[in-house]
């Protein structure tokens, strides 16, 4: 009889779901597949936007990782302490479990603590929680200066700070308020999504000028005070500030010494493959060189 092959998907996020999802319809009863999450939920994160807003209530923007039992797809739910890379075993909150193929998608891991006074004095719309303190203070925000300010590079979903501003601008607006308020973005990039290159970026910008929304590029944020973002040669004053956190590798895998050069899990392009043997990652945990020199 063919031999099953074990495989280990650790965190139960975009990529991992949708890895997990896809090796088990192609593999049936080849693979036997377990996700592994600290989390009993899986949160579809774009929507914080729309949470932030009072578009979405959390119940409609996450489901129960156990529904994937319904696949035939194991979940086991807890923290992952440490990944044994030599031996392939996980260290997890319910003992050691060997594989033969594991796949690592822990996303990133939000350091808010990193930047002196983020936690204290930003709402962070990178969490489900401060999404939900962010629609609390716009609901009664009458009148002032919202500040959206990115900690550090790099940072998931580029995009996500200038949705933020224009939602914001076009919120207030059918609220009737919009006059009343400025709406400020400082980040340390030297143009929004650099990513996407410079015409798209100068259009962005474009965007911003035309509905009003100040932006101050390469600026580095040294603190985050109450009610004023500190930068290198001076503070801006703020009534609201939403804030991006800075990110970094989950400590797991930076503890099993995985990371390369760039401090993330990197990979080939093409295959997904890491350097250790039978080991792939996919998703935010990755450094993938891009063709146009980005990664
Ligand atoms: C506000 C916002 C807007 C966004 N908008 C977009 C968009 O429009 N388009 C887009 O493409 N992307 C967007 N993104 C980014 C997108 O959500 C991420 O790129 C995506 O979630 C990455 O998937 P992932 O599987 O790599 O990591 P994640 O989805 O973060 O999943 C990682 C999982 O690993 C688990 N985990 C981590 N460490 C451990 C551990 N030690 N033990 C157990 N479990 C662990 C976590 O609980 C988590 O469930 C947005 C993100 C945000 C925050």
């Amino acid at each position: 009889m063919e031999k099953t092959s074990r495989i280990a998907i650790l965190g139960g996020g975009i990529g991992g779901l949708v890895c997990a999802s896809e090796l088990n319809h192609r593999a049936g009863s080849k693979a036997e597949i377990t996700v592994f999450d600290r989390s009993d939920y899986h949160t579809y994160q774009p929507a914080f936007l729309h949470l932030a807003l009072g578009e979405r209530k959390l119940d409609k923007i996450r489901r129960p990782l156990e529904k994937l039992k319904k696949q035939g797809i194991n979940f086991l739910s807890g923290d992952i302490f440490r990944i044994d890379q030599e031996n392939m075993v996980i260290n997890a909150e319910h003992g050691d479990f060997e594989f033969d193929y594991m796949v690592i998608s822990l996303g990133t891991q939000l350091d808010p603590g990193a930047l002196n006074g983020f936690e204290d004095n930003a709402l962070n719309l990178y969490t489900a929680d401060g999404a939900a303190r962010i629609k609390e203070a716009l609901g009664s925000f009458e009148s002032g200066k919202i500040v959206i300010a990115v900690s550090s590079m790099p940072y998931k979903c580029p995009a996500a700070p200038y949705e933020m501003a224009f939602l914001i601008n076009a919120y207030l607006k059918k609220k009737k308020r919009r006059e009343n308020v400025e709406i400020s973005i400082i980040t340390p990039e030297p143009q929004p999504m650099p990513v996407a290159g410079a015409e798209i970026g100068q259009n962005l910008v474009n965007m911003l000028e035309a509905h009003d929304i100040e932006y101050l590029p390469k600026q580095k944020i040294t603190s985050i005070d109450e009610k004023q973002v500190a930068l290198e040669k001076k503070r801006v004053k703020a009534d609201l500030i939403i804030g991006i956190p800075p990110h970094s590798c989950p400590e797991v895998i930076k503890d099993a010494g995985m990371t390369g050069k760039s401090g993330w899990l990197e990979v080939d392009r093409h295959t997904l493959k890491t350097k250790h043997e039978n080991i792939y990652a996919i998703g935010d945990n990755t450094h993938i060189g891009l063709a146009n020199g980005k990664a």
